[in-house]
């Protein structure tokens, strides 16, 4: 008989995106395998393994640890010491520990494609179960009410598991072991189908396919999912949704839709296997995809775009649904515009009674709004327009720790939030624009429950320059001992080279709308010489009045008018954009410039594109802001086109486009008949080409060999490939955004940055 081999033990500790991934389970099967015994268990924000067994079957498992883990989880680091034997002959999940540190929490998951052959199989006992949901699938971020991630912290902790589903979760060996959100038709959630008052008209099976007939005869029905309400309809029938538009105040800018499978997004658009594997991702983000010309899409979803935003179903109950209606739905969020998703059913009912005829509800409560992300593909990759669903509360990493906690307020549009520690950041979903009561209330209750369920107490506040924005009030109410200010192009450079690791100066081009400047003018088309610690402005567009101020946004007239006050030698080039302009109006504008009332000066990028559609005769107003750039985009296409003149002069040591010869240029041409599409795309061509050779100057200038591209106006896919492409030709380093969007959902990502790396300093 031989002598037993010696046992070795080690404790193994792996961090990353590990709870509620099914990782627990994983690791039992691996520890069965290779016949170690011991324990696996989640402590905050890591999972521990301890191990005992044979040497070399431990130095296997620790290999396949990495190598095998769930497609959905991330591992940061495995760390693996000596440890005890304890002489233990079973392997076991053990109860959660909790103990401080950060705490990674799992962002929502689509329903896995194995819950999904369930759900319509008869013979399975989860046929037609809208809360299909396994170790690999179903929410999590928005029914978790505290760490560590076990069912009775959660909102699942209403429904008792009945025998059958408490032994799946038991099994070691069932794929629903240790599934949290584990649910049957005997034991889970339910759902149901209520007229607009709340009175009930059916349930379960027969809820849905009411709600799916209701749906194909025209009705409008408030859906709920899993970070707030949808608002659907037909997506086939324009009439539906021109009275979905009405009755939701929102004139033109472009719904969502939703089908079921990538085949059915093949038939209503064009899908590249970049944006298929967009589409398909656990996250579910909508895609904006190219629309098929032969597409049963109503005209009125994304009116005057060639572009529609597309999503798979990514709950069981959506997945019920569109197969019980058969063609795509309109998937909107649950809201009026401006304001945030409803999420309780009883709120739903109270604020979408007007817009809904019908509401799906069901039990399951969601304790956080989350709208959907929304990304595209742009030269292979995904850009992010939206972070939101499926991405957050993913954490992401500082370059440069912070020595403090701190929270950065982010910006006044398209607001997120960042708690930081350490060199962990953890940044909210989308919360929209801060100026009204329910986005402030929407913010605080954002952070409320960040700052509880990550545990950060901030110790510093970071906000944006202008001295105006609620944001700033917002900061300041904090009360805390020391607020950072960051100025707003700074971020969004900043945020962008801090996602790449970056830390050393850059070029930095950021685009946009709007962003206060340290000059106290209006500044959205800098070049900027910055690093995490500051910034130096290195060129800009020239400066034009935008009489009416904000109104301008609405009315790019205003913005053509502003260049032509310049060099009103220009008056007939620029003579379509006062075409649909009344004479008293434009009259009123022109006083506000002369008397400097009302007229804020701007360098801004989204404004220029507003005036080159003013000027090509496209439109005078718009119904949302970016219209007018998107819809410049859209005509441009992929047409090859040559750029206009856009020259750059030298002023007091910062290089300034003037872009008055592009417009002017544009509008004779456009009044001597040349086509609007190769206009548009020659305007494009000319904005990256000036661009490019500016920011070509200034590193030369300065020695630099990387250039970060950041802003709104980034979020066009064909102004963003050309500058890109135009760079990286001239062997220049280009970063763009990949975890966070280039527009202002960033801000509080850069400010973060900005302030860790201050404080690192010791400033
Ligand atoms: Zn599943
Ligand atoms: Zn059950
Ligand atoms: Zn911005």
């Amino acid at each position: 008989m031989s002598a037993a081999p010696p046992v070795a033990a080690r404790l193994l500790r792996v961090t990353g995106v590990v709870q509620g991934v099914g990782f627990r389970p994983f690791v039992h099967r691996l520890a069965m395998r290779h016949a170690l015994v011991g324990w696996v268990r989640n402590v905050a924000g890591a999972v521990e393994i301890h191990v005992e067994g044979d040497v070399e079957e431990i130095r296997t498992f620790h290999r396949e640890l990495s190598a095998e883990a769930p497609v959905v989880s991330q591992i940061d680091a495995v760390a693996i010491v000596h440890a005890v034997p304890t002489g233990s002959c079973e392997f076991r999940i053990v109860a959660s520990a909790d103990a401080d540190g950060n705490r990674p929490i799992t962002a929502d998951l689509s329903c896995c494609a194995e819950c999904e052959a369930e759900l319509f199989d008869p013979a399975n006992r989860r046929y037609e179960h809208p809360f299909i949901t396994c170790t690999s699938c179903g929410p999590r971020y928005t029914i978790i009410r505290s760490l560590p991630y076990d069912r009775e912290r959660t909102s699942m902790a209403a429904f008792q598991r009945c025998e059958r589903c408490e032994s799946e979760y038991l099994d070691p060996a069932n794929r629903r072991h240790h599934a949290e959100t584990v649910a049957c038709p005997e034991c889970g959630p339910s759902v149901w189908l209520t007229d607009n008052s709340g009175a009930e008209r059916s349930r379960g099976s027969a809820a849905i396919r009411d709600a799916a007939a209701r749906l194909r005869s025209g009705d409008i029905v408030a859906i709920r999912g899993i970070g707030g309400f949808h608002l659907a309809c037909d997506a086939t029938d324009d009439v539906t949704v021109r009275r979905l538009r009405e009755r939701k105040r929102r004139d033109a800018r472009p719904f969502a839709i939703m089908v079921r499978t990538l085949g059915d997004a093949r038939s209503v658009s064009v899908v590249s296997v970049e944006e298929a594997r967009l589409l398909g991702g656990a996250e579910r983000p909508v895609v904006l995809l190219r629309r098929d010309e032969e597409s049963p899409i109503a005209p009125s979803v994304s009116p005057g775009l060639d572009r529609i935003g597309v999503m798979l179903a990514y709950t069981p109950l959506h997945h019920l649904l569109l197969e019980a209606v058969g063609r795509p739905l309109v998937m909107t969020s649950g809201n009026l515009t401006d304001e945030p998703i409803a999420i309780g059913n009883a709120e739903a009912l109270r604020r979408l009674r007007d817009i809904a005829n019908l509401f799906l509800l069901h039990d399951r409560e969601i304790l956080a709004g989350v709208d959907d992300s929304v990304a595209r593909v742009v030269d292979g990759a995904p850009l992010l327009l939206r972070r939101a669903r499926g991405y957050v509360p993913r954490a992401v990493r500082l370059p440069v720790a912070s020595p403090r906690p701190l929270i950065a307020v982010g910006a006044h549009l398209k607001n997120t939030f960042t708690l930081v520690r350490g060199d962990v950041a953890h940044v909210s979903s989308h919360i929209g624009n801060l100026d009204s009561v329910e986005s402030l209330a929407h913010f605080h209750d954002s952070l409320a429950r960040y700052t509880d369920l990550f545990r950060i107490a901030p110790e510093v506040a970071v906000r944006d320059l202008h001295p105006g924005y609620l944001s700033t009030r917002v900061a300041e109410e904090l009360g805390l001992s020391r607020t950072i200010v960051v100025q707003h192009h700074h971020a969004h450079i900043a945020a962008v080279a801090a996602e790449h690791g970056v830390t050393t100066r850059v070029v930095g081009l950021a685009f946009d709308g709007t962003g206060f400047g340290d000059d106290g003018s209006i500044w959205g088309a800098e070049t900027l010489v910055a690093d995490l610690n500051g910034y130096r402005r290195a060129a800009h567009l020239r400066s034009v009045p935008l009489p009416g101020g904000d109104l301008a946004v609405r009315e790019p007239w205003r913005s053509a008018l502003g260049y032509l006050s310049l060099d009103p030698a220009s008056a007939d080039a620029f003579a379509l954009a006062f075409r649909d302009v009344a004479d008293r109006d434009r009259a009123t504008a022109e006083r506000q410039i002369e008397r400097r009332l009302n007229a804020p000066h701007a360098s801004s990028l989204g404004r220029l594109f507003d005036a080159a559609a003013a000027v090509l005769g496209l439109r005078a107003r718009c119904s949302y802001e970016g219209q007018a750039p998107m819809e410049l985009e859209s005509l441009a296409g992929s047409a090859l086109a040559e750029p206009l003149s856009f020259p750059v002069r030298e002023t007091d040591g910062c290089l300034v486009l003037d872009p008055i010869p592009l417009l002017s240029a544009l509008g004779e041409l456009r009044q001597r008949g040349e086509d609007l599409a190769i206009l548009a795309a020659r305007f494009h061509e000319s904005v990256a080409s000036a661009s490019a050779e500016v920011a070509l100057a200034v590193a030369d200038g300065f020695g630099l060999d990387t250039v970060v591209l950041a802003g709104g106006s980034f979020q066009n896919a064909r102004l963003l490939s050309s500058v890109r492409t135009r760079l990286e030709a001239r062997r220049l380093r280009v970063l763009v955004p990949r975890q966070f969007s280039p527009n202002d959902g960033a801000i509080s990502f850069g400010q973060a940055a900005v302030a860790a790396s201050v404080l690192a300093r010791g400033d």
